[in-house]
């Protein structure tokens, strides 16, 4: 079965709160609506590294973000990722647990994301119910986005016991 590797936006790949923005990165504005601009702030070269991820694991890349499909045309093609599955969520319905926990299924998979601290419970309940598969959950501070250190601890998580 096809390991996952679930990609948050805002905090690991746009890392809102770092000020200054760490090297790499490089703006964008994107259109919101009629006359709001969003500024986010992207690393090209994530792109190449969750790839590079993916296939050393022969894993799945999938969104799942509060950009939802808007992932797939405003991010994606910044970062040079191809479309990827989106995984749909209802934020007052247990956040992102429940519908990650019906797309991963029995898979193994690794998850970055920047929210881990809310709804500590369902957090534990996620990560229990999963057991014995690989289930990691990789907090990425959204004042540094994704680091080396991040994919490093994921390549941990795939050939430890997956
Ligand atoms: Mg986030």
């Amino acid at each position: 079965m096809k390991p996952l590797i679930l990609v948050d936006v805002d905090g690991p790949l746009n890392p809102w709160a770092a000020h200054p923005k760490p090297p790499n990165y490089r703006l964008f504005e994107i259109k919101v609506g009629w006359r709001r601009k969003l500024r986010i702030w992207l690393d090209p070269d994530h792109g190449d590294q969750l790839r590079q991820l993916a296939e050393e694991f022969g894993a799945e890349l999938a969104w799942v973000t509060t950009w939802m499909h808007r992932a797939n045309v405003e991010i994606g093609p910044r970062l040079g990722l191809p479309e990827l599955k989106v995984i749909e969520f209802h934020a007052e319905q247990g956040w992102k647990y429940p519908a990650v926990a019906r797309y991963a299924y029995g898979r193994p998979l690794v998850w970055f994301d920047d929210d881990f601290g809310l709804h500590r419970d369902r957090n534990r309940e996620f990560v229990h119910k999963r057991q014995p598969l690989t289930t990691a959950l990789i907090h990425v501070d959204p004042a540094t986005g994704i680091t080396g250190q991040h994919l490093g601890e994921a390549r941990k998580a795939f050939s430890g016991n997956s």
